[in-house]
């Protein structure tokens, strides 16, 4: 029974372009009316009707501690009654600023913004202005939220709504932004080489989760970082899912490649609205009012804001047996994927890093957006859907990562395997 969302869904779209507020909601890609969630409590979504769903979204990555987390709701709690906005600096920005830039490890100055659209638009703004140079380079299939810069060949519900290049982006704009393979090192340097002295940036996703998940290939990250030593390039991590995600300090610390600049998000608000971008300090003081790179916002550092993401951070910062509980958790969902597969004689391929994986509904390896392009999406819709009738909340869209939370257990991820065979086997009629 999905009566209720469906009513509001019907509503929905009177009043809201397409019936809801960020486009990969709408279930367009899979087929079927979207959910609307009432509640929601550790592992599980309870939607309008009442039906229960083991998530794994997990608000695509902030809800790691699980959802109405203890921890962070009495933060929230706490600073109610205070005001919830004073449009003046507050000293839990003061302490959420050095918790990051303990936390993460190139970071020695950090802006917070409200988004991860505003976090990666600003920061890009910041390393032209730092370098004095125009152009930008990203990555095929990547998403950096939707300012005008990165709706060049974007992944996300870009890709998933067909809408790779946006229209209202102007071609002035558009010529700014170079693409190039993922993980292909030799086209980064063709196009560096091309646009010799003009390249601003490079910024990509250090672990795509846009495209699916896809992993950087070995020595990518470190060819990037000395391109960009070499050519005066700014070096940008767009950390807002893998920051404080597959490591306490994120991609970068995983892989022991530090950028020059990070962009951050989800995570960082605990699940309410926030994103940061940050880096070296003689880039950041660059910014307004230290130096003349604009950029500003009425409600960055929120308290109510600040208080939910400081408290996980600090969560994460205090408890980093949480990385191991989610590496082997999620390595045991992934090894139970592979496992149904051999049984069933399939053959498509899985990326894992960390708590972020993806099925691909290709046999081929998946390493970048051509790759990644090549699953079969009828079929991706046909498995969604059977999921979710077993109660199994997936990304709606085969150009995403999920997530896992450490609400999620032993228990939880059998039952999850025990899923993923029978939508196997009802998507194959084996
Ligand atoms: N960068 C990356 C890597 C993202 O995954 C996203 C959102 N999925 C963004 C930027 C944009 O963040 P937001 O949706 O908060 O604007």
């Amino acid at each position: 029974m999905i009566q209720k969302s469906s009513n509001l869904f019907q509503r929905a779209q009177q009043v809201i372009p397409g019936g809801v507020n960020s486009p990969v909601r709408a279930f367009k890609a899979v087929g079927g009316n979207p959910l609307f969630m009432a509640s929601a409590k550790g592992p599980y979504l309870f939607d309008e009707d009442g039906n229960q769903y083991l998530d794994f979204i997990n608000s695509w990555g902030p809800m790691i501690l699980g959802h109405a987390c203890e921890t962070v709701e009495k933060a929230v709690q706490d600073a109610l009654g205070k005001s919830f906005s004073f449009g003046a600096p507050t000293r839990r920005e003061v302490e959420m600023a050095e918790l990051i830039v303990q936390m993460v490890p190139s970071l020695e100055k950090v802006r917070m913004v409200n988004s991860g659209t505003e976090a990666t638009m600003s920061a890009i703004r910041v390393a032209r202005g730092f370098t004095g140079k125009d152009k930008i380079i990203k990555f095929e299939g990547c998403y950096h939220g939707h300012g005008d810069s990165f709706l060049i060949s974007a992944g996300s519900g870009a890709i998933t709504l067909g809408v790779p290049d946006s229209p209202g982006v102007t071609k002035g704009v558009a010529q700014d932004t170079i693409t190039v393979p993922f993980n292909n090192l030799a086209a980064v340097k063709v196009a560096v080489e091309a646009n010799a002295g003009q390249i601003a940036a490079i910024i990509l996703e250090p672990v795509v989760g846009n495209m699916g998940l896809v992993p950087p290939v070995k020595g990518f990250l470190q060819g990037l970082r000395d391109l960009c030593t070499q050519q005066n390039i700014v070096l940008i991590f767009d950390e807002v899912m893998t920051g404080f995600r597959l490591a306490k300090g994120g991609a970068q610390e995983l892989y022991n490649v530090l950028p020059d600049m990070t962009t951050l998000g989800k995570i960082i608000g605990g699940g309410m609205p926030v994103g940061a971008y940050g880096g070296k300090k003689e880039i950041m003081d660059c910014v307004a009012p230290a130096g003349p790179v604009y950029q500003a916002g009425t409600l960055s550092g929120n308290p109510i804001a600040m208080a939910a993401g400081f408290a996980m951070l600090t969560y994460l910062n205090e408890h980093p047996e949480v990385y191991a509980y989610l590496e082997n958790l999620t390595s045991k969902l992934v090894e139970g994927m592979q496992a149904n597969l051999a049984k069933l004689n399939l053959a498509y391929t899985i990326n894992r890093v960390g708590s972020m994986f993806s099925i691909f509904f290709t046999p081929d390896p998946v390493t970048d957006f051509e790759s990644a392009k090549q699953s079969d999406l009828a079929l991706f819709g046909q498995y969604f859907n059977s999921m979710l009738r077993q109660g199994i909340y997936l990304a709606p869209s085969q150009f995403e990562s999920l997530f896992v939370s450490i609400a999620l257990t032993d228990k939880l991820a059998d039952q999850y395997i025990a899923a993923n065979l029978a939508a196997l086997q009802v998507i194959h009629q084996l």
